[in-house]
């Protein structure tokens, strides 16, 4: 795939996207008090299924998963520079 056509895979508006069910392999949780809320893990999701949401006032936006959309399959935990995501059995 080249850039651009993964720059339109990955741009796609998740507000307006049909949800894929709530099915997932395994369950990612992100520790929000671990997450230095790099942004890295945003793009590696094959499935759009992170948001960086606010979480307390004063700190970064945080990772924040949309369970209507992620498949489980861990691309997320793997790429988190400080293995603040978690996968765990459904
Ligand atoms: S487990 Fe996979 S599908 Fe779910 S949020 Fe992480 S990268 Fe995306
Ligand atoms: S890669 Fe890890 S530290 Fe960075 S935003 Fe995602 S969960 Fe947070």
């Amino acid at each position: 795939m080249d850039n651009k056509k993964r720059e339109i895979a990955i741009k796609h508006d998740i507000k307006k996207a049909p949800k894929t069910g709530n099915w997932r392999y395994m369950r990612p949780e992100v520790d929000k008090e671990k997450c230095i809320g790099c942004t890295t893990c945003v793009p590696f999701c094959p499935d759009v299924s992170i948001e960086m949401k606010k979480w307390k006032d004063g700190e970064k936006d945080k990772a924040d998963i949309d369970y209507d959309f992620c498949k489980g399959c861990g691309v997320c935990a793997d790429v988190c520079p400080v293995k603040a995501i978690r996968m765990l059995k459904k």
